[in-house]
This record gives C-alpha cells, sequence and structure tokens, in this order.
C-alpha cells in the first residue's frame, strides 16, 4: 500500500506550556531530550515509509519544533532522506515561535527543504500575550517576519480571537498589526478553554458569544478587503498560496503521522500513536504499530468526515464527483432528506458539481454541518 503523499512529524517540545494550550507537548529541560526522541522517532519514520508514496508535503509540528539544534536539524534530515522519497515535495512547512527563530538553524531547516513557516503569533496586545502565557512580544514577531521574509519563505501567521477581556478594538488592532506584515497566509482561531490547561483551572472574563461571533465577521471583512482569500473558514491566503498540506485533511485524504500523540490516516483507517513519551517510547522499542491495531473506519464515519470537512473549504467546496467516485454512491443518496432542506434554505449553493456553504452560513458553520451526522446508507 502506498497511497499517502502527504506525512506529519510530532516534535513536541516547548520551553514552557502556553496557558490554553493541549497539545501534546513536553517543556524542554535539557538538548538529551530531543536526541532521545529523535532516537524513536526514527523507528517510527523507517516503519511507516512501508506506506509513504513518493511526499508531496510535510509539515513539522509541535510543539516548537523550531528549538531543535543544527545538528539535530541535521539528523531530522539525514533520517527523512533515508527513508522517504522527498524529491517531489512541493511544501514543507515548519511551526516556530517568534522568540526562537535563529538564522543558523533557519538555514539548516531549508537546506532541508523547508520552504513555509507557520508563526505563532496570537495576538499583538502585549497585555494578552502575557495573559496567554506567550514568552514573545510585538518587537520579535516584527523580527521574526523580517528574517522569514528575507530568506523569501512562504509565510503563515496564527492568531487567535476571543480571549480573555479582549475587546473588538483590540482585536481590530491585531488584524491591523497582521496585515501591515503581508504574508502570505493567516490562520485565525477562536480561543477554546479545555480542561487540562491554566486557562481551564481559572474562571475566565471570556467575551460573550456574540462578541467573538463579531470578531470573525471583522476579520473576514477586513482580510477581504485587504485581497486575501477566505478559502477555508479558520484560513486565509494570498491567491495561489493556500496551504497544500492542510488541503490534504480537508480533502479527507490520506497522510502519515509521525510522534507522540500524533494521529494519521491511511488505508480506510485513522490511527493514534500514545500520548505518554513513556507508552511512545515502548511502542517504538517494541515495534507496536498504532496502524497496525486500528480498525477500518465505518463508512458512514467516512462519509461524516468526507463532507464536514470538505464544506471548510469555502471556494473549492465539496466535490460531488470525487465523493461519488470515492463512496460509490451521491451525496443526495446519503442525505436525501437534509441536503434539499440546506439548499431550499440558501445555507449550502450547489454550482460545477461542487458543494459550498453559502457566505451568509460561514460564521454559523457548525449547526449546519452537524446536520450532515448519520447519512442514510
Ligand atoms: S508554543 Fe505552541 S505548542 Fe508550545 S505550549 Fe505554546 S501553544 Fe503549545
Amino acid at each position: 500500500m502506498s497511497e499517502a503523499r502527504s506525512l506529519y512529524i510530532h516534535l513536541p517540545f516547548c520551553l514552557h506550556k502556553c496557558h490554553y494550550c493541549d497539545f501534546v507537548v513536553r517543556v524542554l529541560h535539557r538538548p538529551s531530550q530531543i536526541d532521545r526522541y529523535l532516537e524513536h522517532l526514527m523507528l517510527d519514520l523507517q516503519a511507516l515509509s512501508a506506506f509513504a508514496a513518493p511526499l508531496q508535503t510535510v509539515y513539522l509540528g509541535g510543539g516548537t519544533p523550531a528549538l531543535l539544534s543544527v545538528t539535530q536539524i541535521q539528523r531530522l534530515a539525514e533520517m527523512l532522506q533515508q527513508t522517504f522519497d522527498l524529491r517531489q515535495v512541493q511544501e514543507w512547512t515548519l511551526e516556530a515561535n517568534p522568540e526562537h527563530l535563529p538564522e543558523a538553524e533557519l538555514a539548516a531547516w531549508m537546506q532541508l527543504g523547508v520552504n513555509r513557516i507557520s508563526l505563532g503569533v496570537q495576538t499583538f496586545d502585549p497585555l494578552l500575550l502575557a495573559t496567554c502565557g506567550r514568552s514573545h512580544s510585538p518587537a520579535d514577531i516584527a523580527q521574526a517576519v523580517r528574517l522569514i521574509q528575507a530568506h523569501q519563505l512562504n509565510l503563515s501567521l496564527d492568531l487567535i480571537y476571543g480571549l480573555p477581556d479582549q475587546s473588538l478594538q483590540s482585536w481590530s488592532e491585531s488584524l491591523t498589526a497582521a496585515l501591515a506584515l503581508q504574508s502570505d497566509h493567516l490562520s485565525l482561531y477562536a480561543l477554546e478553554v479545555h480542561p487540562d490547561t491554566v486557562f481551564g483551572h481559572r474562571n475566565l472574563p471570556l467575551p460573550e458569544d456574540d462578541e467573538t461571533v463579531a470578531m470573525y465577521e471583522l476579520a473576514c471583512e477586513r482580510l477581504t478587503q485587504a485581497g486575501y482569500q477566505h478559502y477555508e473558514i479558520a484560513n486565509w491566503s494570498q491567491p495561489g498560496r493556500p496551504s497544500r498540506h492542510n488541503r490534504v485533511y480537508w480533502q479527507n485524504q490520506p497522510f502519515l503521522a509521525a510522534g507522540v500523540g500524533a494521529h494519521g490516516y491511511f488505508a480506510g483507517r485513522r490511527y493514534a500513536h500514545a500520548a505518554s513519551l513513556r507508552a511512545y517510547y515502548l511502542d517504538c522499542q517494541a515495534g507496536l504499530w498504532p496502524w497496525d491495531a486500528a480498525e477500518p473506519q465505518p463508512l458512514s464515519e467516512a462519509i461524516e468526515e468526507t463532507v464536514f470537512l470538505g464544506l471548510r473549504l469555502l471556494i473549492e467546496g465539496l466535490d460531488l464527483r470525487a465523493f461519488e467516485r470515492r463512496f460509490q454512491r451521491s451525496l443526495l443518496a446519503c442525505y436525501p432528506d437534509v441536503l434539499p432542506r440546506l439548499l431550499k434554505q440558501g445555507h449550502l449553493l450547489l454550482a460545477d458539481g461542487h458543494l459550498r456553504l453559502s457566505p451568509a452560513a460561514v460564521p454559523v458553520s457548525n449547526g449546519i454541518l452537524a446536520e450532515f451526522l448519520e447519512p442514510v446508507l
């Protein structure tokens, strides 16, 4: 089986944990933690490579993968070059934080093939940065962006809205600052408060739901005016610069994932690596791979996910012919009541064989996507 053309690699170390973060993260105390991790990651990548076609996209996420030293980056490069065919990689993204992007390391990442940086900005408001437990300043953001753009790397900025005590004015100022940096891509996420985080243990003064919706609508308006294409519910890009790697997720296509807590999808199975480092290391040493134990995904679940994810693509939409080829049935056969009703209500639009959310439906998309649970089979 050699179908997956995308690879996600999770590098879980950070210098500290941000107050909202519920990713699989470990605080880095000494560089040897990364060396040990790479030893096990190598075993994982070797086993996974049996399922890989020549790769087209690679995504190094975390954690803070940019914490690796030049030597560690070279070691990772060697591993990847030995185990995968990287000659066709079009997009290679590295997640980084503004306070830690040393030039020597950046050069080593570029030598490996990195051509896109996803920068965790979150907000330009210094007080909110402190509230979030971030350790960068607005000046760090400007400096990191200068360095990335000087190397002509594709740049994406991540921002969060709906933060504690965040006003519409503060959000508007963050948007102004982000637009001034002329990044190729922007990902804007509404804050989610997870129980096992610092935020989850606090009584936070969060904006009301209608204020958070107003923040999203303001972003839609400002970014469109500035020439960005709103191509996915939470993502905007300059023309021709959408994320190729994330499109694989939204199209519900196969991808490989390596590293602690990483989730992958291939051969019709979803799998997840152990989320504890100890369990991950033991699995790697014993050659116990989660994809071997994963059950085939039920058809109804595969259909639901393909619709939920495909409708997130606002320009491209859900390709109905591709859906039919994949599932051997039409979308209408799967949703004989829901589909005509949502079309009639104007929440969905059908054109050129693609189904899309209508612009008015985008801010309330969660409720509309939830209608696609339980297809008729
Ligand atoms: S830098 Fe990113 S991954 Fe690390 S703790 Fe903060 S939000 Fe989580």
